[in-house]
């Protein structure tokens, strides 16, 4: 453990002397680099020649050497020509690379070894005649530089080019003034110079190498990340189809070429029914796995089309209309083929853009809303968005737009509903429920607004700002000596997700002073089937900090007597579906008396729902069903007309919590 790789030795010798494995990457940001330099060396090298050439004809010409052009051309114009001939054609062809018109390297590669081999050769012969007259050899030293230096050469690549060129030039000269003076060779000084010289070229050669090397690492790394971010702005991680962001995108640039034939356009909006249950019996990595077979299977049904995931097991197409219900109902049965023990299927939802539409998110959301209108419809898998739809439509987005601002102008109210004990026909609770004060659309009934806060995450806010209002309403009870029961507060199951809610519940019961006694948490029983871990951990919180969590809706869903087993109550509300037979269903009352038998078994206080004649609260009272809520005690009514119910009489509340009223 925690030991990192190192390189071995060898691995770093090799790396040292350049003989390591370079990436593709690497390698081509090399011979770039070297395709760069060669400009400039083939340029300097162009116009040197083409003056040396000019030089040395105006000699010819002013001094007469006609009669010497066959030697001269021996010894001088042939090196120049071959050097300029080299010189443009390694030009040539950097500046067809770098301008895209050539991608061939082998004829680079070529060039490049076969251009330095010519400067090395010329500075040799060139500096060799020099030498021979008495001069400096400053061009074989040039043309080392030039090659060695300007061009970039794995370090043990440069060092035989170096040496072989440098033993090759001073083998030549020790022999010709060998020759020449009829004694020794080179001197020892020009020796310890040339050696000096080879080294200062060779390291420089190095450090060269090494710049460029970690240059083109660097630029690798960025690249790859780039390369990668670029791909997972507009991919799904998951399934590798596109995301969200670029389908909004490109179907905005869609919606806005003239050339889009927009009426025979339609967005889809897929939905798998009972996917979170397939993910929950059959695990994360079984629900990716559907999602992503899913994914192929849209894409394949809907070739040259814009298809995309936008999140959990919601898929969006931009397509052509033609024969899409057919595709769509193909695709269903494929779908369901995938179904195991949980039963699948695909709900697709569609919306024809009209000819002025330019906004996809607005397509998307009805195509959206078209899909949804056709939940838990089982005989069905495609709807179209129609206009009856729209006036809905807007509403919907009207409550997601405005949840702020009405939270903020004081637009959600608090109407409460009395619970009353059986035993004394007094209130001893009541249920805080939500309604939208809105200036458009008047009073609005929860069922308008918190399944769409929920859809779009939002609900918290809702839930934050019930309990604010009901702490602020103990509050004012208080201060102004009113009796004060305890409110039970309705919590969504994503308050848990989206915020800390038991903390809000704490911090906001200690500003405004509630004891917790006085304030109850009813957590719907659906709430209860996803999410285990979270959920528990909070009810466990919530009990600790000394609330009461409630089960609401008992009965209304599959796993009731599961999350009896499960998880701990103080009271179970038996949802008020139980009540509607009651009249002529012989059943109803057996039924609900074995549930209040359970509860008592359980130690749990049991409350019937929708409570609305004499009769079934008789019935109830008398099987010792603890609690009851309905219509016929009151409907959910502001505290204001609840005081007045109680001050004239018709509603009598309990004082047992009077004495804990701070
Ligand atoms: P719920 O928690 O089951 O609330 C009881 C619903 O039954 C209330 O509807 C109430 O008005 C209605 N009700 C009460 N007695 C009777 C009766 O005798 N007969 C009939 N037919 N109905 C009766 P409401 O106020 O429309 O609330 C509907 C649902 O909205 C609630 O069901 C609850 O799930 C949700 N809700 C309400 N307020 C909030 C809130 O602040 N936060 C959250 N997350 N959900 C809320
Ligand atoms: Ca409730
Ligand atoms: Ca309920």
């Amino acid at each position: 453990m925690g030991n990192i790789d190192r390189p071995s030795l060898r691995s770093r010798i090799l790396t040292a002397i350049g003989l390591d494995k370079h990436s593709e990457y690497v390698d081509n940001y090399f011979f770039d680099a070297n395709i760069k330099s060669s400009i400039y060396m083939s340029a300097i090298v162009i116009v040197l020649e083409v003056w040396m050439i000019i030089r040395l004809t105006r000699t010819v010409i002013v001094e007469r050497l006609e009669d010497q052009l066959p030697h001269l051309f021996e010894k001088y114009y042939s090196n120049y020509f071959i050097l300029l001939a080299a010189g443009t054609a390694m030009l040539i062809y950097a500046v067809m690379y770098i301008t895209k018109r050539t991608k061939i390297k082998g004829i680079g590669f070529t060039l490049k070894w076969l251009f330095s081999f010519i400067c090395i050769y010329f500075g040799i012969k060139v500096s060799m005649n020099d030498y021979a007259k008495g001069e400096q050899i400053l061009t074989f030293l040039t043309m080392e530089l030039f090659v060695v230096c300007l061009l970039t050469w794995r370090p043990v690549v440069g060092f035989l080019i170096l040496t072989s060129s440098y033993m090759y030039f001073f083998l030549q000269l020790d022999i010709m003034v060998a020759h020449n003076t009829g004694e020794q060779g080179l001197t020892l000084a020009t020796q310890i110079n040339s050696f000096t010289m080879w080294l200062s070229t060779m390291l420089f050669c190095i450090a060269n190498y090494n710049k460029t090397l970690s240059q083109a690492v660097k630029d690798e790394r960025l690249e790859k990340m780039n390369s990668h971010l670029s791909r997972i702005s507009v991919e799904d991680e998951l399934t590798g189809i596109h995301n969200m962001v670029y389908f909004r995108s490109e179907a905005e640039k869609l919606l806005k070429y003239v050339t889009t034939d927009k009426e025979n356009s339609v967005f889809l909006f897929f939905d798998i029914e009972n996917f979170k249950s397939y993910n929950e019996k059959y695990g994360f990595h079984e629900g990716n796995q559907l999602l992503i077979n899913t994914a192929n299977l849209i894409a394949d049904t809907f070739p040259n089309s814009l298809v995309s995931r936008f999140s959990d097991d919601h898929f969006v197409v931009l397509t052509h209309d033609e024969g899409c219900i057919e595709a769509v109902n193909k695709l269903s049965a494929r779908i369901t083929d995938m179904q195991r023990e949980v039963s699948l299927q695909l709900k697709c939802g569609a919306y024809k853009p009209t000819e002025d539409e330019t906004d996809p998110s607005l397509a998307c959301d009805r195509a959206r809303f078209a899909c949804n209108s056709i939940k838990k419809h089982y005989e069905t898998n495609f709807a179209s968005y129609d206009k009856s739809m729209e006036a809905h439509f807007q509403l919907k987005q009207y409550i997601v737009n405005s949840i702020d601002n009405a939270i903020a102008n004081d637009h959600i109210k608090v109407f409460y509903q009395p619970v009353v004990s059986t035993a004394t026909g007094e209130i001893v609770g009541l249920e805080a429920l939500a309604r939208w004060q809105d200036p458009r659309y008047g009073l609005l009934p929860p069922g308008a607004f918190i399944e769409i806060l929920e859809e779009y995450r939002q609900i918290h806010k809702l839930d934050i700002c019930i309990i604010d209002s009901v702490c602020r309403d103990y509050r004012d009870a208080t201060a102004n000596g009113r009796t004060f029961v305890p409110v039970s507060l309705n919590f969504s199951r994503l308050d848990f997700e989206l915020c800390d809610i038991v903390a809000e519940l704490k911090y906001r019961a200690e500003k405004y002073g509630v004891p917790p006694a006085f304030l109850d948490v009813e957590i719907t029983e659906s709430a209860l089937t996803d999410n285990q871990g979270l959920l528990k951990e909070a009810m466990a919180k919530l009990r600790e900090a000394g609330y009461s969590v409630w089960l609401d809706d008992f009965g209304s869903g599959y796993s009731s007597l599961n999350v009896l087993k499960d998880y701990q109550f103080d009271v179970l509300k038996i949802d008020m579906k139980f009540l509607s037979g009651f009249e002529n269903n012989p059943k109803t009352r057996p039924i609900i008396q074995n549930i209040v038998n359970l509860t008592k078994e359980l130690d749990i206080i049991s409350l019937t729902e929708g409570v609305e004649t004499r009769e079934q609260y008789d019935f109830l009272s008398s099987i010792n069903c603890g609690r009851v809520q309905g219509y016929l005690f009151s409907k959910p009514v502001p505290e204001e007309e609840l005081r007045k119910l109680v001050e004239e009489g018709k509603l009598k509340v309990s004082h047992d919590f009077e004495s804990i009223q701070k």
